[in-house]
């Protein structure tokens, strides 16, 4: 974008350039998008920022009137979102990938802070929840074999699969299916 291009956009309140830059007012101190409708400030006494937060950190308040706090990115929030797709794909395609999240480009530890900030727990204990919800719903519904249970909750041995899910209820998955099974009988 040459500067011209991005003062005809202020001048025109072109609301294409919304979210791509955000121009400030000096006198003011008030930041806003490019499609603001408020009066057009003077040329010299506006500065551009490539984002909201940019623009905040330089001491801009946002605007009232356009709102520019609402296109304010917030990169760790995407993060964790995209984290949170991954695993529920994982979880579709019967993988247990926990620690395939690699091409996000973080550590395994920075990714876990962020996911954990976002949600209230680790990535993992999201992953186990996820199958947990699996294995109880295909015990409880279906007639698959618990060993094919264990594959679909993405779980590479029956007795991986037993340990597992002994320990977040406190029943092995048999013991599970048959109370479950009894209580619909009743
Ligand atoms: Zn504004």
């Amino acid at each position: 974008m040459t500067k011209q291009e991005i003062w005809k956009a202020v001048q025109n309140s072109d609301a294409n350039y919304d979210g791509i830059f955000f121009y400030a007012v000096k006198t003011t101190r008030i930041f806003c998008r490019p499609s603001c409708k408020s009066k057009l400030p003077k040329k010299e006494n506006i500065c551009y920022f490539a984002s909201a937060r940019q623009a905040r950190d330089a001491g801009f308040r946002p605007c009232k009137r356009c709102r520019s706090d609402l296109l304010e990115y917030d990169p760790m929030h995407e993060i964790a979102i995209e984290i949170k797709q991954k695993l529920k794909n994982a979880i579709e395609n019967e993988q247990n990938q926990v620690m395939q999240l690699d091409d996000i480009g973080l550590t395994p530890r920075r990714l876990t802070d962020i996911f954990k900030q976002e949600y209230g727990m680790t990535p993992k204990e999201y992953m186990d929840t996820l199958r947990l919800r699996n294995a109880r719903y295909m015990l409880e519904k279906t007639d698959k074999k618990i060993i094919d249970v264990a594959y679909a909750s993405a779980f590479t041995s029956l007795s991986a699969f037993n340990r597992f899910f002994k320990k977040h209820t406190g029943q092995t998955p048999s013991a599970y299916r048959r109370i479950c099974k009894q209580s619909k009988e009743e």
